[in-house]
């Protein structure tokens, strides 16, 4: 039995990153079946099928590239958060002008004052209050 399973899943593409992705996804959609809408159980046994046809692929190539497109959004997502993080730190104690110029993103110390404002990409001066 245990070999008929492993020649069975030989070359077969299997799990990864988008697949775990896809199964709690699956997951919420079982439990937004049970509290909201049964539209959801539809949702997740369509996930679930996906998920099956990916793992059993023997397309390796097209699924670790599908994979790879996955990471790729996950990866830019984590750094736009990450960016966000950082901005909404700085906003306590640093105000972001744009340049009016260059939209060059220029970081200016709150509580200063009125000042001139120097972008150093283009060298725009512009007055602000800090
Ligand atoms: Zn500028």
């Amino acid at each position: 039995m245990r070999e008929k399973l492993y020649r069975f899943m030989q070359g077969r593409y299997g799990n990864d990153q988008l697949n775990r992705f896809l199964l709690v996804i699956m997951l919420i959609c079982v439990v937004l079946s049970m509290l909201v809408s049964n539209l959801f159980y539809f949702a997740g046994v369509a996930i679930l099928i996906i998920m099956y046809v990916r793992m059993l692929s023997k397309n390796r190539y097209k699924r670790a590239s599908e994979n790879e497109v996955y990471l790729r959004i996950v990866n830019k997502l984590r750094f736009f958060i990450e960016r966000q993080k950082n901005r909404m730190l700085q906003r306590k104690t640093h105000h972001i002008y744009t340049c009016p110029t260059c939209k060059q993103k220029i970081r200016i110390p709150r509580g200063k004052g009125k000042i001139a404002v120097r972008c150093p990409k283009c060298g725009t001066e512009f007055i602000k209050h800090s």
